[in-house]
C-alpha cells in the first residue's frame, strides 16, 4: 500500500472539513495542487446542491417579484464578480480604503464564487498560462465542458496559494473571508429567506414568501450567476473577433459582453489587463466600468486606471486593417463587383475608422500625434501598407495592371 496516498477514509473527511475550512490541508495544499484533474465528488457536494435547489421552483411556484428579483440579483452580483473580484482584487484596476475593500469583498462573497482571493489566484495564473498546458481552464487544452465547470470541481483547484497573492494575503480580514468562504453566501442565503418572509407578511400582495425568495433569489439567481461568469472561462476563449493579436485565443463578444457586463471584451482585456475598462471603445459596452465610474465619484473608490493611447491606437490600426481585408474578401467572393468594391470599400471602412476616432474624446490631439487625424485616404494606405499581406495599392482609384479592371472594356 502506497505511503503517500492517503486513505479513502481520511479523503472523505478531508473534503467535508473543506466546506468550512477551505483552507484545510492535512497532506499539503502544495501536494494537492499538484495532483492531476480529477473531481472531488464529496468536496462539490455544495455546488451539485446549489444546482438541484433550482428544481424547489416545483415547490414554491413563482411571481413577478420573485423572478424580477432573480434577475435583477444576477446583474448586482455579476457587477460584484467583474468589478470586484476581477477588476479590483485579480488586477487592482483601481484603490480603494482597506475598509472599503473589505466591504467590497464581502459583496463578492455574496456571489458564491469562492472567495476573492482563490478568484484572484487563479484569474492571475489564467493571465500568466492563457491556453497554454498549465492554464487550469482553456477550452483549447481541456475541452469545452472542462473549461467552463469540470475545472471547478477538480481537487487540483481547490487550494488557494497565497504565496502567488502576496498583496491580497497581508489581510487577515481578507484571508479569513476567503478561508471561510460559505459563510457569507450562508447569511445571503438566510437573507432571502428573511426578505421574503417579511413581504409575506408586510406586502402580501406581492404574492413571495420565504421559500420562493430562497428559490428564485438564492438558487437560481446564483446557479446562472455561475454559469454566466463561467461563459468567460469557456466561450471567451472560442466565440467572437480577436482585435489583438495576443498570444491566446482571446476574443470580444458582445453578446458575453452583455451577460457579463463587459468583461465580453476578453481580447481587449488579455491584450491590456490593468484598464479598469474592458471595452476600450465607446461602443463597447461596458456596464461594470460604468458603475464602477458612478462609485468613484461618491469617493467610496478612486484612481480608476485608463487605457494607454498606445494601445487605442494598436486597436484601431487592426480594426481598420481586419476592415480592408473584408472588403478585399468580399470582392473575391463577388467579382462582379470587384472593382467597385475595391475602389469603394476601403474607403468606408477608413470613413468610419476615422469617425469613431474623431467621436473618440480620450484619443490624443493633432498636435501630440498627427498620425491618427490625417485625412481618410491617406490612413486607408497607411493602415494597408501596415498590415501584412495587404497590397497598399488596393485601395487606390487606379487599379494595378494585373488587375485589369472592367474600366477597360
Ligand atoms: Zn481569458
Ligand atoms: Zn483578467
Amino acid at each position: 500500500m502506497p505511503v503517500s496516498s492517503p486513505s479513502l477514509f481520511r479523503r472523505l473527511t478531508t473534503a467535508v472539513t473543506q466546506w468550512i475550512d477551505s483552507d484545510h490541508c492535512p497532506e499539503g495544499a502544495e501536494k494537492m495542487r499538484a495532483e492531476s484533474d480529477r473531481v472531488d465528488w464529496v468536496r462539490v457536494m455544495p455546488f451539485v446542491f446549489l444546482h438541484l435547489g433550482c428544481i424547489g421552483i416545483i415547490w414554491v411556484g413563482a411571481s413577478w417579484f420573485a423572478v424580477w428579483a432573480a434577475v435583477a440579483l444576477y446583474f448586482i452580483r455579476m457587477f460584484a464578480v467583474t468589478g470586484i473580484h476581477h477588476r479590483y482584487f485579480s488586477h487592482k484596476t483601481y484603490s480603494t480604503s482597506r475598509f472599503g475593500q473589505f466591504l467590497l469583498a464581502l459583496w463578492a462573497g455574496t456571489t458564491v464564487q469562492r472567495g476573492s482571493l482563490w478568484w484572484a489566484y487563479h484569474h492571475r495564473h489564467h493571465h500568466q498560462h492563457s491556453d497554454g498546458p498549465e492554464d487550469a481552464h482553456s477550452p483549447h487544452v481541456h475541452g469545452f465542458l472542462w473549461s467552463h465547470i469540470g475545472w471547478i470541481t477538480s481537487r487540483n483547484n481547490f487550494p488557494t496559494d497565497y504565496s502567488k497573492i502576496k498583496d491580497l494575503a497581508k489581510f487577515p480580514e481578507l484571508v479569513w473571508l476567503n478561508r471561510f468562504d460559505l459563510v457569507v453566501p450562508i447569511l445571503y442565503a438566510f437573507s432571502m429567506f428573511g426578505l421574503g418572509s417579511a413581504l409575506q407578511h408586510f406586502a402580501p400582495g406581492l404574492g413571495t414568501n420565504g421559500w420562493q425568495m430562497l428559490v428564485w433569489g438564492f438558487f437560481v439567481s446564483t446557479t446562472f450567476l455561475f454559469h454566466g461568469t463561467a461563459c468567460i472561462n469557456s466561450m471567451a476563449h472560442l466565440m467572437g473577433k480577436r482585435r489583438y493579436k495576443t498570444d491566446d485565443d482571446s476574443r470580444n463578444s458582445f453578446i458575453l459582453a452583455i451577460i457579463c457586463l463587459g468583461e465580453g471584451w476578453h481580447n481587449n482585456h488579455h491584450r491590456y489587463q490593468s484598464a479598469t475598462r474592458n471595452g476600450f471603445y465607446w461602443w463597447e459596452i461596458d456596464p461594470t466600468y460604468y458603475g464602477l465610474k458612478l462609485m468613484s465619484w461618491t469617493g467610496f473608490i478612486w484612481g480608476l486606471k485608463p487605457v494607454p493611447e498606445s494601445v487605442l491606437e494598436e486597436g484601431t490600426r487592426a480594426e481598420h486593417a481586419a476592415s480592408v481585408a473584408a472588403a478585399q474578401q468580399a470582392a473575391l467572393v463577388h467579382p462582379e463587383y470587384a472593382s467597385t468594391f475595391r475602389q469603394m470599400l476601403p474607403t468606408a471602412a477608413a470613413l468610419a475608422v476615422a469617425t469613431v476616432n474623431a467621436a473618440h474624446v480620450t484619443l490624443p490631439r493633432k498636435a501630440e500625434n498627427p498620425a491618427v487625424h490625417k485625412d481618410v485616404t491617406e490612413l486607408a494606405h497607411e493602415m494597408q501598407r501596415n498590415a501584412p499581406g495587404i497590397d497598399a495599392t488596393e485601395s487606390a482609384p487606379v487599379a494595378r495592371p494585373e488587375a485589369k479592371p472592367d474600366s477597360s472594356a
